[in-house]
């Protein structure tokens, strides 16, 4: 059985006080949440304090970004070495709004992917598809080729450390929640693709996380599907009552 994971992204939200004082609320109220595991992500700058902030607690660090290279001349980049560095556990790679606004492709996903698992990161790999993209019935073929592409020759030992979300671009920070079928058919579309390229006992380890608008209201639905292992959470993730408030809606092991 896969646990639940509920990750939070603080996108470029936040200055250092209020990082700070969010990530020890949630650290000391994380026995509130039994049955998933929990993550948050700060802007980079703020990792160290928040890490020190999560020291004792069962709440993961993570990062929203990094580079794909060990170190050298990549003025303004975060290597994945500096990340673990600080104490980051995983990292968000693909977010549609880096593919949208930084022109990030699967290719660059891709690398991203290899030097995360490298350096011993957990890549969260981040797929979806846009609105018109949906209503031209091409939701399946976008993820399909996202999947290809930003997890290019990633073998069965190394897919299962890893985790990928499914984004529609459309839900994100919108208000607009895929239904818990829409989110559940792609969720098992991306399954498939698994299954197909490893195999059934592999494909049934990676978690498959759901984000775009999740609510404490809207995540017990959600998360009740039987291939929604976690929630990749941006705007309920600001505050603390709401991150844990959709952890306390993951279903039991
Ligand atoms: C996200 O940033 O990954 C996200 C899902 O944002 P929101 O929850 O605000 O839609």
């Amino acid at each position: 059985m896969r646990r639940t994971l509920i990750a939070g992204n603080w996108k470029m939200n936040t200055d250092h006080a209020s990082a700070v004082a969010l990530a020890e609320e949630v650290a000391a109220r994380a026995a509130e949440v039994t049955n998933a595991d929990l993550l948050v992500c700060p802007p980079s700058i703020y990792l160290e304090s928040v890490g020190k902030a999560l020291a004792g607690s069962p709440v993961a660090l993570g990062a929203q970004n990094m580079y794909a290279e060990a170190k050298g001349a990549f003025t303004g980049e975060i290597s994945p070495a500096m990340l673990t560095d600080i104490g980051a556990e995983c990292v968000i790679l693909g977010h549609s709004e880096r593919r949208a606004i930084m022109g990030e492709t699967d290719a660059q996903v891709n690398k991203k992917t290899f030097a995360a698992l490298e350096a011993g990161l957990v890549p969260i790999v981040c797929v979806g598809e846009q609105l018109e993209q949906r209503e031209a019935g091409k939701t399946q073929a976008v993820i399909a080729e996202q999947f290809e592409g930003s997890l290019a020759d990633v073998t069965a030992e190394q897919v299962i450390h890893l985790v990928i979300a499914y984004e529609p671009v459309w839900a994100i920070g919108t208000g607009k929640v895929a239904t818990p079928e829409q989110a559940e058919e792609v969720h098992a579309d991306l399954r498939k693709l698994l299954t197909e390229r490893y195999n059934a006992e592999t494909a049934e380890k990676v978690r498959i996380l759901y984000g775009g608008s999740v609510k404490p209201g809207n995540a017990s639905e959600l998360l009740s599907q039987p291939n929604i292992d976690g929630a990749l959470v941006g705007g309920a993730s600001l505050q603390a009552d709401d991150f844990l408030g959709i952890g306390s809606a993951a279903k039991t092991d």
